[in-house]
């Protein structure tokens, strides 16, 4: 590396590394050590699955066998892709950067620095003795999936730490990915994008413009069918149309998610205006319709996909744990990109019912899918087995394919670089979680019980001798938000003047309980409300109903919201409908009994047992 690049790296190191660092932007990214999560909703997150998932993910990851496959002799096990899940287990021990963590780790890149061949070829599935030839089959094989985690986990080791084993091990599949699908080589892409952002951030780290050359000619070269036919169609994995051609994010969630993010790389990097134009249109159209109210997205489970526009039937919702993971990095990207406040709200939303929805509250546990409505009690899936469906009814602690698992682990590593940025002009905050910042020149302590109560005080403890501007961000449901008590729109609330040690600011959000109706044109949920609080999406469990008929439960949208004991209480009506021999017929008589209706945080659901779980409810009509 030359001197400017070392001082990139170096630079990074003192502040702790963050994922997702352009160089370019409207806002720059703060370090993990510049960004400390205090008590609160986050830090309780985090810790756990520092405490707890990190040990549970290496245990799984031995016991299926998928960490002894990068030992020589070992038989293989696991799907073609496990070698990914080693690597995002390491990207989340990079983050976490603890020093208790360190002989885990360098044990794990031991091993995997071992089975890396001397061109830097480096896959547990393909090019061994009995196994396929190396990129024989990009459509399925992963093989640039698995180096783009390995050097994801190379780039935030050099991040948070520096550059050692791990790095060169990044390094040198970096340089053979570019060597092998460079100018002059095979002119393809692999069926599940990750390389693109892997390597526009390796440049990042690095300097070396190659990778970031070799990026965005991945980008240009999909979408021209330069992969075969599937059973999914092209458009499963985003060969169908160029990128800059599309429309809106399609086929499967995770795939369009993370190559959108290393579009919204290159485009940065190499000042393509066109090319994020293209991109972020293409967000705000999956935003508008085709994203579950949680955040969560993909309406297909066949093949994990986003559905056709307004498909979003709740007891279809698929929105897999990595299809959130994907939308944050997208939308976080965009954010330092353009700076504007919905890019946030969308992470805000997604962090608060996919993200906390996932994990169980020990970390041990897991949802992959993200349903919105459960229509059969589920059962516990068992301890000590892989669960072969994604779809499993309950948290499970393993599965088949199990990349939601580690790739929560490494969002959570990583999770106080996603809070607040810094630009010329001061310090914007995006989440609100009580907080640490500390940029330096700027020092702010961030106090709240968010998301519990709206109140969010800024206390500033370090300022600069000048002027400088404090940005908040007002999300798009708070309205009647206020500022030290004057009234802020949705949006950034601003705040310039030359401020003393000492001194806070107090955004009042109203987090109340509210009524939320869908579009029309959202035929699977048409006629039902749900009800959310500040962020909060919330739900209907059955194990709260007692002996009312679940599946008749209508709310009265007429009637008042109330918070009692973490729940939201509304009235409604239950029981009118008699079984018969035919579900068809004339208008009903009556709304049935009437009752009163407790919902919970829908991130909160399946933690006390097996229960049918509805988010959208049947509305009264008259
Ligand atoms: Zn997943």
């Amino acid at each position: 590396m030359t001197i400017e690049e070392v001082m990139v790296t170096g630079e990074w190191v003192r502040r702790g590394g963050t994922p997702a660092a352009p160089s370019k932007g409207r806002l720059r990214p703060l370090g993990l050590k510049e960004v400390t999560l205090r008590p609160g909703f986050w830090q309780q997150r985090q810790r756990i699955s520092r405490e707890n998932s990190l040990d549970h993910i290496e245990h799984w990851l031995t016991r299926a066998g998928w960490l002894g496959n990068f030992d020589q002799a070992a038989v293989r096990q696991g799907r073609e892709f496990s070698d990914s899940e080693i690597y995002k287990y390491l990207e989340a021990l990079a983050w976490a950067n603890d020093p208790a963590l360190e002989d885990r780790f360098q044990a794990i890149v031991a091993r995997v620095s071992a089975a890396q061949d001397p061109d830097g070829y480096l896959n547990t599935n393909f090019g061994r003795p009995g196994q396929a030839p190396r990129y024989s089959d990009l459509e399925w094989g992963h093989e640039l999936y698995c180096f783009g985690h390995l050097i994801q986990a190379g780039v935030a080791r050099a991040r948070a730490h520096g550059r050692d084993e791990l790095v060169e091990v990044a390094i040198r599949a970096a340089d053979h990915v570019c060597d092998v699908f460079g100018p002059g080589g095979i002119e393809s892409v692999c069926g599940h994008a990750e390389i693109e952002p892997a390597l526009a951030e390796l440049y990042r780290v690095t300097g070396d413009r190659r990778y970031l050359d070799q990026a965005r000619l991945f980008i240009e070269r999909r979408g021209h069918q330069v992969l075969g036919d599937i059973e999914f169609g092209r458009s499963y994995f985003q060969d169908d149309v160029p990128i800059r051609d599309a429309r809106v994010l399609r086929g499967h969630a995770v795939r369009a998610t993370y190559l959108a993010s290393g579009a919204v790389d290159v485009a940065v990097e190499t000042g393509d205006e066109e090319l994020l134009d293209a991109v972020a249109g293409q967000w705000a159209e999956a935003v508008a319709r085709r994203t579950y109210l949680t955040g969560g997205m993909g309406s297909r489970h066949q093949d994990e996909a986003f559905g056709e526009d307004w498909m979003l039937s709740p007891d279809r919702s698929y929105s897999e744990t990595c299809a959130g993971v994907g939308s944050i990095m997208l939308a976080w990207r965009l954010l330092l990109a353009r700076g504007e406040a919905r890019y946030a709200d969308l992470i805000e939303r997604t962090l608060f019912n996919v993200i906390a929805a996932s994990p169980a509250d020990d970390g041990r546990r897991f949802f992959y899918t993200n349903t919105l409505h459960q229509r059969v009690p589920g059962h516990e899936p068992p301890a000590d087995q892989l669960v072969p469906r994604a779809a499993s009814s309950l948290r499970a602690p393993w599965f088949a394919v199990s990349c939601c698992p580690t790739n929560l682990a490494r969002t959570f590593a990583g999770l106080a670089g996603y809070l607040a940025t810094a630009d010329d002009d001061g310090l914007q905050l995006h989440q609100y979680t009580a907080a640490s910042i500390d940029t330096g020149d700027i020092a702010v302590e961030v106090d709240t019980d968010y998301p519990a109560d709206g109140r969010i005080t800024v206390r500033v403890t370090r300022a600069p001798e000048t002027p400088w501007t404090l940005t908040l961000r007002v999300p798009h449901w708070a309205g009647g938000a206020t500022l030290d008590g004057e009234p802020v729109a949705p949006g950034y609330a601003r705040v310039r003047r030359r401020f003393t040690a000492g001194e806070s600011v107090t955004l009042d959000l109203a987090v109340r309980p509210r009524l939320t109706f869908p579009d029309p044109r959202i035929d699977g949920v048409r006629g039902c409300v749900a009800v959310e609080r500040g962020p909060v999406v919330y739900c209907l469990e059955s194990v709260d109903l007692g002996d009312v008929d679940f599946d008749t439960v209508h709310i009265d949208p007429s009637s008042p919201l109330t918070d009692r004991d973490g729940a939201v209480i509304v009235n409604g009506h239950a029981g009118a409908t008699a079984d018969g021999a035919w579900p068809y017929g004339g208008r009903p008589d009556g709304e049935g009994a009437a009752v009163e209706i407790p919902l919970h945080p829908y991130h909160r659901w399946a933690r006390r047992g097996p229960s049918t779980m509805r988010v959208w409810v049947p509305a009264t009509t008259d």
